[in-house]
């Protein structure tokens, strides 16, 4: 599995432990107890587990835009195996910019 990580840079240490062990859970079913297994580890509730999650942003450096090249951005760990599985990918800004010529379900 290969993600890449771009991170606001005010992220102590800890918070970049917690973001790393947040994505790297795959297992779609369990998502949830994995929330909370890392809100007691960290001490922390989940309005701040996402509050620090939501800095730090998840790419797929396997699945590109087709148009303009830019990484697939993940929104939470189930969606990798869902994000492999197409045989094309638009960013959003493409899709927009195209008026929807481009799609997503081709
Ligand atoms: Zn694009």
């Amino acid at each position: 599995m290969s993600l890449n990580f771009v991170f606001d840079s005010d992220l102590d240490d800890m918070a970049k432990r917690l973001c790393y062990e947040y994505w790297s859970y795959l297992s779609p079913d369990d998502y949830i107890a994995h929330i909370k297994t890392l809100c007691q580890n960290y001490n922390i509730n989940y309005y701040l587990l996402f509050k620090v999650i939501n800095k730090f942003q998840a790419y797929l450096d396997d699945v590109h835009c087709e148009y303009c090249g830019l990484p697939y951005q993940l929104d939470v760990p189930a969606d990798i195996p869902y994000a492999r599985q197409r045989n094309s990918w638009f960013c959003d800004g493409c899709i927009s910019f195209s008026g929807g010529q481009l799609n997503t379900s081709r």
